[in-house]
């Protein structure tokens, strides 16, 4: 049944504008059809041209591709050596990938609050849960925005842990000029539709580090190796591997490959328009935030977020009703708006292993304001305008002492 937009007037859009969505054109169909016309559909070399892509804007020697994000998070955590007993202390502001990877393996996540500003990661609060059994960090580029890599790297090297990033959002940001993924231990990107690049679904690490880039690309492939340096015995004949390690098939096919290669070459041209997108939702929300109704998002002045999310954080005391309603009303003006995230350990698994609620106030309150607007690149300029055009109206007449306007 169809809400009738406020005040039972006409919706500011006739057609639903979703949150996000991919960007195809036709080099990037081209490119799937000459991979299907081609002698590989999987295994093939259109997985080492898109990872040699991927490295290359990440600022990394190696990268391996996965099938999805999700797969390339568990494969980072095999390949950092986490097990039963260590813990790995991420944010809770994430999609539930950033700890279920812990689980995988047999880890411990531990939760830790963020910054209320950033929405990042607190190193202060990371600080406090650290324990003898820590063994990594898994910050989240949350909205896209990178964590400052430098800082975290270093603190991992002072306290002894693994740095992993999951930059699930921001591939084609920088922290202080240099590109996410270049600092970490391993930095995951992922290639779902809604991402900054898509491949349908993806996933690749990117490291610096020889040992982790083997057991990666082991773990990818049931566990097997056919590098004969790698071999435990001798070699029986060049048909020859050895299955080493209890990994997965989590290859990526040449398809999917042959599309992330091509929609690479636009990266920069995706990050540059979802950026201008931005700037002018900031401009146009502006009296928003004056009037004390909503807190823009802010990247602080050494990053290039990658602007995967633009989130407004409302201020429901001057509003007079609950997020709930406000997001009603604007999906019945047809916005597509979404909420991201609910704190992981108050999903009802984790609430299961034993999580409880208070473990992070900071991200539980933002939660409870946290309203996402719709952001790709293929928006358009009148897009945006439309999307602030019903956010004033929606909260305008539900702001205390504000005329409605006309
Ligand atoms: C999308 C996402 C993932 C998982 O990626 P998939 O490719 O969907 O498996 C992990 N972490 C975050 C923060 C994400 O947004």
């Amino acid at each position: 049944m169809d809400k009738l937009a406020l005040h039972g007037g006409k919706p500011v859009r006739d057609k639903l504008l979703p949150y996000g969505s991919q960007s195809i054109d036709d080099a990037d169909i081209q490119a799937v059809v000459a991979a299907l016309q081609s002698d590989y559909l999987t295994q093939g070399p259109k997985i080492a041209e898109f990872e040699r892509a991927v490295a290359a804007a990440a600022g990394t020697e190696y990268a391996v591709a996965f099938c999805n994000g999700t797969a390339a998070l568990h494969a980072a955590c095999f390949a950092a050596g986490i097990g039963p007993g260590d813990e790995v202390i991420t944010s809770p502001l994430t999609f539930a990938a950033s700890s279920n990877c812990v689980l995988y393996v047999g880890g411990t996540p531990v939760f830790a609050d963020v910054d209320a500003n950033t929405y990042l990661l607190d190193l202060n609060e990371v600080e406090k849960k650290l324990t003898p059994r820590t063994k990594a960090l898994i910050p989240v580029d949350f909205t896209g925005q990178p964590v400052h890599m430098q800082q975290y790297k270093t603190f991992c090297q002072q306290h002894g842990l693994i740095l992993i990033q999951d930059a699930a959002h921001s591939l084609g940001g920088a922290y202080d000029g240099s590109p996410v993924g270049s600092i970490a231990d391993m930095t995951m990107f992922s290639f779902h539709p809604v991402k900054p690049v898509t491949t349908g679904e993806g996933g690749v690490i990117v490291t610096h580090n020889r040992h982790y880039y083997e057991r990666l690309m082991m773990f990818r492939t049931h566990g097997i190796t056919r590098n004969a340096d790698q071999f435990v015995h001798e070699s029986e004949g060049p048909w020859y591997y050895e299955m080493q390690e209890l990994g997965y098939n989590y290859r990526i096919t040449d398809l999917q490959a042959a599309l992330g290669l091509s929609q690479m070459h636009r990266l920069s041209a995706f990050i540059d328009k979802r950026n201008e997108l931005a700037s002018l939702y900031d401009k146009l929300l502006e009296p928003i935030e004056v009037e004390g109704w909503a807190r823009l998002p802010r990247v602080r002045e050494d990053a290039r977020s990658g602007w995967h999310l633009y989130i407004l954080e409302l201020q429901l005391p001057r509003l007079n009703v609950g997020r709930r309603t406000v997001f009603e009303a604007l999906r019945a003006e047809n916005i597509g708006v979404n909420v991201h995230y609910k704190p992981v350990y108050q999903l009802p698994y984790y609430e299961k292993l034993g999580y409880t609620g208070g473990l992070c106030p900071v991200a539980e309150a933002l939660y409870e304001t946290f309203i996402t607007l719709p952001l790709f690149p293929k928006m358009t300029e009148q897009d945006v305008q439309d999307v602030c055009t019903a956010v004033h109206k929606v909260l305008s007449s539900f702001a205390k002492n504000i005329s409605i306007p006309s």
